[in-house]
């Protein structure tokens, strides 16, 4: 329900559109609908009318997990979302069977916490019935934004053109007071912008010639158990491909097998079983457990040539009345699953301005949004690019090029190796020095500063730990090769990230 406190600022705000009813879309319009008198959704597609995989998201039909940090946000946004899932028929991943590859190192939870596992089709499904119901929003569907309006001096944005689909001559324009682009990685607003005479700063670009593939298979539910969620690395130096493999609703698996660098997975469907069986999956009897699956689909592909980081908030001057969000802002290669929390970590991100406005209105709103959200897409950004750039024909495009990505490589592989081989650490407090998979986990997660996992003292332990294992000492070697202290090189390479995390006040993480 709306605050009182915010009715009045409710008054002057009249209208918000959000292009787009994709994840960001929605939970844009989540927030929106506390601050404005109606908001409405602009959707080119029309909604089917179950858990089914739409022409404007096509990468629905691939896998989709959601980190922690989105996870906290959703059921804040969206409480008992999980539950509602459970009841439509998503996995149940309490207890249930977690098996990890990396670096050829397998590690098999079993999740304490109560879960729910689904496709993304179902998650947006369920975001969606809820939206519906809010009071102030309102859904406009095979709608297609073909453009803005700008004022007469083209210093702001003052509403949307659109067309119904099909429908070529007939152009609406719909005013509004703010306009979300949530229209996903096909977003206009570049060239609306320049086509308005508006100079545009460099984007930047991880081109990492992405390639998934992906079948779904009907199993029974102690076979489902049996498999479990799956997730093995791929070895992109060696050009072997990674898989993951989730559980969703309705006892179905969702099978990805995906990499980087143009080494494009298969559609073939006897070239999709055959990589199943390559030995880098062995360990996790995927090829043998398949055998008692029935197939639903055949592999379909998707391919993400670049992944795009836009800097709209280095710009001179940024039109009042309009805010990018979700993946029309920041694109990441997907198989960190960072897309759909960023645009959480977005949407939470744009509530607190709005409420934070309506107490000390700002003069440049927009602009002082676009510099936050750069904020909260830092970090997802340069842990997703430095796990990229180790594919060898990735390249880097852009001024944030992150630096000393081989030491950063070695550090994470040893910095695994030591949390595997050392459990009894996993009791320790996130702020000990002593790697975790725990503290791992909740930095790829969203939760943990890099800061928790990169800092001099846990160097100096992995360096100890190395010397006294007699190995290859390549993390020494790297260290050496910079001439300067551990803490200075950790000064060097890893940011300095203005996002705020989830740790723990007083401890040396947040
Ligand atoms: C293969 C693949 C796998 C992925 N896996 C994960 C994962 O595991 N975890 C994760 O968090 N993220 C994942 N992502 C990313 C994730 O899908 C997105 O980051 C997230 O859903 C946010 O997207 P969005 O809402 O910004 O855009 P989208 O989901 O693309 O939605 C955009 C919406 O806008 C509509 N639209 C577009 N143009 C117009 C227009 N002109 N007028 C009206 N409507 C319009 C579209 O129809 C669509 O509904 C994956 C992406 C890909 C490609």
């Amino acid at each position: 329900m709306v605050k009182n406190d915010l009715r009045s600022e409710q008054d002057q705000r009249k209208q918000a559109i959000v292009i787009g009813a994709g994840i960001a879309g929605l939970l844009a319009a989540r927030v929106l609908s506390e601050h404005y008198g109606r908001v409405l959704i602009v959707e080119r597609d029309v909604f089917p009318s179950h858990f089914e995989v739409r022409a404007g998201t096509p990468q629905a039909f691939h896998v989709h997990r959601i980190l922690p940090r989105g996870k906290m946000i959703l059921e804040h946004l969206f409480p008992g979302y999980r539950q509602e899932l459970l009841a439509e028929g998503a996995y149940e991943v309490q207890h249930k069977l977690a098996t990890l590859v990396k670096n050829s190192q397998m590690l098999q939870l079993h999740p304490p916490e109560q879960d729910s596992s689904c496709s993304r089709s179902a998650l947006e499904w369920e975001i969606r019935q809820r939206v519906q119901m809010l009071p102030r929003v309102e859904f406009l569907t095979n709608q297609e934004v073909v453009g803005l309006h700008f004022s007469p001096e083209k210093a702001s944005i003052s509403g949307v053109k659109l067309r119904q689909r099909g429908q070529v001559d007939q152009i609406t324009t719909v005013r509004s007071d703010l306009v979300i682009d949530a229209s996903g990685r096909t977003s206009k607003l570049k060239q609306w912008l320049q086509e308005m005479g508006y100079t545009l700063p460099d984007e930047e670009y991880v081109r990492a010639h992405i390639g998934y593939s992906t079948r779904y298979y009907k199993a029974s539910p102690e076979l489902v158990d049996q498999v479990g969620t799956i997730l093995v690395d791929e070895k992109a130096d060696e050009r072997i491909p990674g898989i993951c493999v989730l559980p969703i609703e309705n006892h179905t698996l969702c099978v990805t097998v995906y990499a980087l660098d143009g080494n494009y997975p298969s559609i073939d469907v006897d070239e999709f079983e055959q990589t199943l069986k390559h030995p880098h999956f062995l360990s996790t009897n995927i090829a043998i457990n398949l055998q008692n699956a029935e197939p639903l689909t055949p592999p379909r592909g998707y391919r993400v040539p670049q992944c795009i980081r836009y800097h709209y908030e280095q710009m001179s001057s940024w039109p009042a009345g309009i805010l990018p969000l979700g993946d029309a802002l920041c694109h990441f290669d997907p198989i960190y699953g960072q897309g759909m929390t960023v645009a959480a970590i977005e949407a939470e991100t744009l509530g607190t301005a709005l409420k934070e406005q309506a107490n000390r209105p700002e003069a440049d709103f927009e602009l002082a949004v676009l510099k936050k959200m750069q904020d909260a897409i830092a970090p997802a950004w340069w842990l997703s690019a430095i796990s990229d750039m180790r594919g060898p024909g990735v390249i880097y495009e852009g001024p944030g090029k992150p630096q000393g990505v081989k030491l950063l490589h070695q550090y994470i592989d040893s910095y695994y190796g030591y949390a595997l081989e050392h459990p009894v650490a996993e009791a320790q407090s996130i702020t000990s020095p002593l790697p975790t998979i725990a503290k791992f986990f909740l930095m790829n997660g969203l939760i943990l500063p890099p800061a928790a996992i990169f800092n001099a003292p846990t160097l100096a332990l992995l360096l100890e730990a190395e010397a006294a294992f007699g190995g290859q000492q390549l993390l020494h070697q790297r260290v050496q090769e910079y001439g300067i202290s551990p803490a200075e090189i950790l000064d060097q390479v890893v940011p300095q990230f203005l996002f705020t995390f989830v740790a723990p006040a007083g401890s040396n993480e947040g």
